[in-house]
């Protein structure tokens, strides 16, 4: 896949790869007329394309005079958000560390219920999640021979930034680590990836028993990877440091001249085998309310049985620099000036790593602004508050953006402007665990929220620089698309516009780095569409079946998890002004707002066939396919696309009679929200059932992964297995197929009647 295009999310836990999405928007005719020829038409497109003078009137999913009451509603949303609030906001979340389970994540919890209470949201409540804890009570690393060397762990700390010298920094650990200690030879695994050890077993080098020293790595594979593939190997701990190749001077100048990674910087993070089941290991696909049955720890298959430790290159580079045996092949070298070995012998090291794994209270932050027309509808928006030391970019960039949107959308309902259906905001915890705060509360409330939720709006990193990644399951992609078009960016453009330059730039440094990624940047591969793990969208696509988009402007970023990823760092590097932050605060808004108030939601299913037609043809690509045949899933998708131009078509003729009867409205769109709930499976992906989603799972690198049942089962020549999986998504794609074709005879019928 096309891993690695993009440097700052080389070094972020969320990978996704260029793809498609759809264009839509306020185009010249002859554009919209082509798009028109190529079906892939949303909802409201065609009245676009009707009328003669194209005007901020249009917007997906809405009638005429609606999109001009909504244009109304965004301007005076998008006036209320401020660089200066978005400032202290963040200052305020970045004051002290704040990890998952700490008294101070827990005050900002209250901080936020507090906040939104006061800014007129309604609801609010704070919700407790009792769940399995991993914290560290002491984590050690010597090298006993050749020579003695006591890691630090620690990050020292560079002049100008105060907050560097809290007492509350913590040292080097590793989430869900396993408790131990161990004195054994090292090895040096390059990026711990299981062709890694191919190599080394080809040197003659065996790591069971010993430990491994593995670096951050590109393409970006999760630690959490690294350690099952460790732990598989025989592997008594695995240790991962961050090379200054992937994230430190050899990108560019280091804090606190520049943006990347200093000598001591530490990638702290989980090692959770959340790929398997995210959440709670102990109450897989049920949630950790207070009292809820658990399951022993020997049977959570997501809690991983190997020690593990982060490092700074500081305090790996004795290690390596002592190192024996074969040199490292050359794209094992790393940025340090030394050679790297394979090791195995000579350098030995003592790990002693003791973990509190009692109990512990998560706490999630959630309020709303009640719908006036359609209470039981719910956008859904949410980010993360616990971070592992300060949490500059990752996550309070997003809490802060989402503080404000609260503001502005808690002013607006005191001025009337409610808007029709249900808004939920949500404070998350535990992301950086294991996605446990979002999932337990997805699987909370996974019935009610198959009933009534529209889509589900991620901010995790709102913001480390200018560059803007969107995401979005295909039938959204082309309202994010739209909605980008009217917003600003700092430098002057549209949004829209400097989306697509920056999308151009990081896809000719792909293609440069040899990546066959599509250097053409269209309104159809703008919105990145393919959706792996990493965050807290991943309960809300993958096992509720809800469509998820997910936003972040992103830059040079090389303190990803360390203590240096703080105000200091946003100030100087990542968001100086707080014109990105205050711009997500208003695109995050704006999407929110127009699934809100849309009188038919904003679903293109042309744009989603269309996907999975391209995800069909990518896993084929290059196979011997003679064991099984996707005839019949290409034929359901060609149905299923028909199906989609068909009610865009309607829907868009409807909408541009400037009436649409609301009981109509709700059969349209209660049937439109159904459609992603058909994409699940109630058994699963083979091997990991709480990952129901057919269409989208993660890798265990957390990358992303399509068709993930039946690409897994070609990829292991199971055909059998492939067999069924691809009947399964055939019979989805039918389901679909039937859905959409009664819910445009609904439409077209009203048409037909000229009416109510
Ligand atoms: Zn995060």
């Amino acid at each position: 896949m096309n891993f690695g295009w993009r440097v700052a999310r080389e070094l972020s836990p969320r990978k996704f790869s260029a793809h498609s999405a759809i264009e839509v928007v306020v185009k010249p005719m002859s554009h919209v007329e082509r798009r028109k020829a190529q079906g892939v038409v949303a909802l409201g497109f065609v009245f676009c394309a009707t009328l003669p003078v194209f005007s901020q009137t249009s917007i997906l999913g809405f009638t005429p005079s609606d999109a001009a009451h909504q244009v109304e509603i965004e301007n005076r949303f998008k006036a209320i958000p401020s660089p200066d609030e978005e400032r202290r906001q963040h200052h305020i979340f970045t004051a002290e560390p704040h990890v998952a389970g700490s008294a101070r994540n827990n005050e900002l919890a209250r901080y936020i219920a507090d906040e939104w209470r006061n800014e007129g949201l309604e609801d609010v409540i704070i919700r407790r999640y009792d769940v399995y804890g991993s914290n560290p009570k002491f984590t050690s690393l010597e090298m006993v021979a050749p020579v003695h060397y006591r890691a630090i762990l620690r990050e020292l700390p560079v002049t100008g930034d105060p907050d560097l010298k809290n007492k509350q920094i913590s040292s080097a650990w590793s989430g869900m680590s396993a408790s131990g200690e161990v004195t054994a030879p090292l090895v040096y695994a390059h990026s711990g990836n299981p062709e890694d050890y191919e190599l080394l077993r080809k040197q003659g080098i065996d790591v069971k028993g010993k430990v491994v020293l593995v670096r951050y790595s590109n393409p970006y594979s999760y630690r959490g990877f690294k350690a099952l593939t460790a732990e598989r190997e025989g592997a008594a701990a695995i240790l991962i440091y961050s090379d200054p190749a992937e994230d430190g001077y050899k990108k560019g100048k280091v804090v606190p001249n520049g943006p990347w990674g200093p000598e001591y910087h530490i990638q702290r993070g989980a090692i959770t085998y959340d790929f398997m089941v995210p959440g709670d290991p102990l109450t897989p696909g049920w949630a950790s309310v207070p009292g809820a049955k658990r399951i022993p720890v020997e049977e959570a298959v997501s809690i991983p049985k190997i020690m593990a430790l982060p490092l700074s290159w500081h305090d790996a580079k004795p290690l390596l620099s002592n190192m024996d045996g074969p040199a490292a092949p050359d794209d094992w070298q790393g940025g340090l000036p030394i050679k790297y070995h394979l090791g195995g012998t000579r350098v030995r090291v003592h790990v002693k790593i003791e973990m509190d794994n009692s109990t512990q209270p998560y706490y999630v932050v959630e309020g709303r602004i009640r719908g006036a027309q359609l209470p039981d509808e719910w956008i859904i928006l949410g980010n993360h508050r616990d971070a592992w030391v300060f949490g500059g970019v990752d996550p309070s960039s997003g809490t802060a953006s989402l503080m404000e949107l609260t503001r502005a959308m808690g002013k607006l309902s005191k001025q009337g402007m409610r808007p029709r259906r249900t808004i939920v905001v949500c404070s998350w915890d535990g992301e950086e665990v294991g996605l446990t705060g979002s999932t337990e509360w997805g699987e909370q409330f996974a019935d009610e929220l198959r009933k009534k939720a529209v889509a589900y709006i991620n901010v995790d990193e709102a913001t480390s620089g200018p560059n803007f990644h969107g995401e979005a399951v295909a039938s959204l992609a082309p309202m994010l698309v739209e909605a980008s078009h009217t917003l600003k960016d700092p430098g002057g453009k549209t949004l829209y516009e400097a989306w697509r330059e920056s999308s151009a730039h990081e896809r000719r440094e792909a293609k440069r780095n040899g990546d066959d990624t599509d250097a053409n940047v269209t309104d159809l591969n703008l919105a990145d569409t393919r959706i792996g793990s990493g965050s807290d969208h991943t309960v809300f696509l993958n096992f509720v079946g809800m469509p998820v988009l997910g936003l972040g402007f992103e830059g040079p970023y090389g303190v990803y998890h360390s203590a240096y990823d703080d105000f200091f760092w946003m100030n100087h590097f990542g968001d100086p002004g707080y014109r990105y932050h205050t711009l997500m605060s208003e695109l995050w808004g704006v999407l929110a707002l127009r699934l809100a108030n849309a009188d038919l939601l904003p679903f293109d299913f042309a744009s989603y066939a269309a996907n999975v037609r391209q995800f069909v043809n990518e896993l084929v690509k290059g196979k011997d396919m003679s064991q099984l045949d996707l005839k019949p899933v290409l034929e359901a998708i060609d149905d299923f696309e028909d199906a989609g131009k068909r009610l865009n078509a309607s829907a868009s003729r409807v909408l541009a009679s400037d009436t649409v009867d609301p009981k109509l409205a709700a059969t349209i769109n209660h049937g439109a929200m159904q459609v992603e709930r058909n994409w699940l499976n109630p058994d699963g992906i083979p091997g990991r059932p709480w990952f129901k989603h057919i269409l989208y799972g993660p890798r265990f690198t957390y990358a992303h992964l399509e068709l993930p049942g039946l690409t897994e089962a070609v990829e292991k020549q199971d055909w059998l297995t492939a067999k069924q999986q691809a009947e399964i998504l055939r019979q989805a794609l039918v389901n679909n197929t039937k859905l959409v074709n009664q819910l445009n005879s609904s439409l077209a019928g009203e048409t037909a009647d000229g009416g109510k």
